[in-house]
């Protein structure tokens, strides 16, 4: 029986462990953290990735999940500057971070073993060391996200984690609205919300700060269109999450060496715009096991691996990052300068698209 050795249970890890499990390898997943689980936050997931979650056996995704109302972008005001509904764009399904992860690692079978509380501190030899620990594998999957040690061990070179710039909010509130949710962009910070199944919201906010500074989301969003501060009213301060906003430097390193593939934020970990991380990671899962499950041996399934994900990948760290860049620009005339392009590319787009559909 095939072997593999996970390190990290987040959402590309336990994937990955379902998909290699259910392909009948024996799978030992290392986590740090002292039990299974993800934070308290909502998750846009693509149609492509909700495909790479059908390929992995993830079953109950449709009870789990609503397909985002097609909204747009706002102004601080409340006036719109593009209305999505005009567009006729495909939509993410909205899922929560922890029901999400609790579907796949469902589909845990005896094959998986998950192992909490233990922290990998080093990649040496074809082995992955955690405390005084030496295990080895057919495959080794770097799924330890950002500050990967096992990609630092591989390409100690490569140039760790940048900062952005800005820092995201994120929370649930618990409240009854009509709005459908979308995005408001201002002058170096934005607010987006979207409703999930059981009818609460997700929200998340960006704010243009210095690394490691603690911010009040609700004073610096409180001027801003109805619904957002009754949202934030809505929400328990003590669950709002804070985060520095980080992505991985271009080029991104390989994601395969000899029989150890980087998946996931351990590999490309970009900027939250196009909320496509955690979809990014769903989908590398999926291609991965179909790679190593092939009749290639596994270095060269890794090198195949690479080749498939690391252009996409790549496309969507540049882009992402680039439109953080706009989104939170804070200068007067830039700002609007950029409202007012995407005003008229709104425009021209719902033009474009009613043309396609009439
Ligand atoms: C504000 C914000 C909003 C986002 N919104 C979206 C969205 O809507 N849609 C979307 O697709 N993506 C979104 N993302 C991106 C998404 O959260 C990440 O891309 C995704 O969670 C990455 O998953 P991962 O499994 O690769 O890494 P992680 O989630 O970082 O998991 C890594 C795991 O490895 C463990 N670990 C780390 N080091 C070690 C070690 N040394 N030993 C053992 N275990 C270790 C960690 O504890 C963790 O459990 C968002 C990100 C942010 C910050």
């Amino acid at each position: 029986m095939r072997t593999a050795i996970v390190v990290g249970a987040g959402i590309g890890g336990v994937a990955t462990a379902l998909g290699l499990g259910r392909a009948g390898w024996q799978v030992t997943v290392l986590e740090r953290a002292p039990q299974l689980g993800e934070v308290g936050a909502g998750i846009s997931v693509w149609p492509s990735a909700v495909k790479a979650l059908q390929q992995l056996g993830v079953t109950g995704l449709e009870k789990a999940s609503v397909v985002s109302a097609p909204a747009g972008m706002r102004r601080p005001n409340g006036q719109w500057v593009v209305k999505a509904s005009a567009l006729g764009l495909e939509l993410p399904v909205m899922v929560h971070r922890a029901q999400l992860h609790e579907l796949i690692t469902s589909g845990f079978g005896s094959g998986v073993t998950v192992r909490t509380g233990v922290t990998v501190d080093g990649f040496a030899d074809g082995a992955v060391r955690a405390g005084g620990e030496e295990l080895r594998a057919d495959l080794v999957v770097a799924a330890d996200g950002l500050r990967s040690v096992v990609r630092d061990a591989l390409y100690p070179r490569y140039a760790g984690p940048r900062y952005s710039g800005y820092a995201a909010y994120r929370g649930i509130a618990d409240v009854e609205l009509e709005d459908g949710g979308g995005e408001t962009w201002g002058r170096g910070r934005r607010f987006g919300f979207a409703r999930l199944i059981d009818g609460r919201y997700y929200w998340y906010a960006t704010e243009n700060r210095a690394a490691g500074a603690v911010g009040d989301v609700w004073s610096a969003f409180d001027q801003w269109h109805d619904p957002i501060p009754e949202l934030l009213e809505a929400t328990k301060p003590e669950a709002v999450l804070q985060n520095d906003i980080y992505d991985l430097p271009l080029p991104l390193v390989p994601f395969a060496q000899a029989n150890v593939a980087l998946l996931g934020d351990a590999a490309h970990a970009m900027t939250p715009n196009l909320g496509r991380g955690a979809c990014t990671a769903m989908e590398d899962a999926a291609a991965l096991v179909r790679h190593v499950t092939g009749p290639a041996a596994i270095p060269a399934a890794l090198t195949s691996y690479d080749a498939e994900r690391r252009p996409v990948a790549t496309k969507l760290v540049r882009v992402s990052r680039n439109v953080g860049r706009v989104g939170q620009l804070d200068g007067r005339i830039a700002a609007a300068v950029r409202d007012g392009l995407l005003l008229t590319g709104g425009k021209v787009a719902g033009l474009l698209a009613r043309r396609r559909s009439g």
